[in-house]
């Protein structure tokens, strides 16, 4: 039986569980031990959580979250630029929208345009900024990642250079954050939600079904910065495991419209649906990055949304 403490019950579905995870990780080009983070991963799972990772390595072209989600590769964030066996030691943040179902954070609500402030996760008053559309079951989610506290751990390539300029594995670290800005749509989510539910072919399949349905995103996608190509690569770089956003980040001076981004499944405007009376052609997000505090991490945006 699953474990009840105070009136909640541990493990998903009311089934019993237990995680195993060995002391290693060993495969033909790696060798390291497993850190906290991928215990924290698993016990994520444990909580509900699900994977937003690639684990049979079906899924060509679909926009992963990289490290910037505990249950995407977040569990193997590394602050020491030269040692791969430092991998794992600092797991990276929840990404928000699990944050926010679980109820570990509340977002603050934007429904109007106008001047927002995101405070850096690491702050005591760090914020999720929600910004809602149309559509009650899709909107945009904010967040502001400073390399402060665990977001010290992000790393942009798989082999890189480290602080003494020699090669390295896992090891090349961000130099600057700022904010990760996320497209929600929760009715893919509940639907499709983990990736091992493809056919082998990539295409997603919803609860239970194992014949094929009509390929779309996820639930779940980080507009990172750079973009992601028509086939849902990573502009720079984009394989599998290979690669990490070269720079994810939205800062100072930077602007987003949502209506640059374009489904990798179904190669359309980033909403995936689109309410009645609102159109594809005319509906954007511009969030114009507009101001950035030293001191705090502070970013400040102003939101136009045209509907
Ligand atoms: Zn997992």
């Amino acid at each position: 039986m699953a474990p009840v403490l105070d009136g909640v019950q541990l493990c998903a579905k009311g089934k019993g569980c237990y995680t195993l995870i060995g002391e290693y990780r060993m495969t033909e080009n790696e060798f390291f031990p497993h850190a906290l983070g991928t215990i924290a991963h698993e016990l994520g799972h444990s909580i509900g959580f699900h994977d937003l990772y690639d684990y049979d390595k079906q899924v060509e072209g679909w926009p992963l979250p990289y490290l910037f989600s505990l249950m995407g590769h977040g569990n193997y964030g590394n602050d020491e630029s030269d040692n791969i066996y430092r991998r794992g030691f600092v797991p990276q943040h929840l990404d928000p929208f699990q944050k926010i179902r679980s109820g570990i954070m509340d977002p603050e609500e934007v429904t109007e345009n106008g001047e927002y402030t995101i405070h850096p996760l690491s702050a005591e008053n760090s914020n999720i900024l929600k910004i809602v559309t149309p559509d009650p079951k899709e909107y945009f989610l904010l967040e502001n990642r400073q390399l402060t506290g665990f977001c010290k751990g992000l790393y942009r390539k798989t082999y890189g250079v480290n602080e003494k300029g020699e090669d390295c594995h896992f090891c090349e670290n961000y130099k600057e954050g700022g904010v990760i800005l996320w497209h929600i749509d929760e009715d893919i989510f509940d639907t499709y939600s983990v990736i091992k539910r493809t056919n082998g072919s990539g295409t997603w399949l919803p609860d239970g079904e194992t014949e094929g349905t009509e390929r779309h995103d996820p639930g779940i996608v980080a507009l990172f910065k750079n973009g992601f190509d028509e086939n849902g690569l990573l502009k720079n770089d984009g394989v599998f495991v290979t690669g990490y956003p070269e720079d994810p980040f939205y800062r100072k001076g930077d602007v987003f419209n949502s209506n640059e981004f374009v489904s990798a499944a179904t190669h359309t405007k980033s909403l995936n649906s689109f309410p009645e009376g609102v159109s594809q052609d005319t509906y954007n997000l511009k969030v114009e990055f507009i101001d950035f505090d030293e001191a705090t991490g502070d970013i400040k945006i102003r939101v136009t949304q045209t509907k």
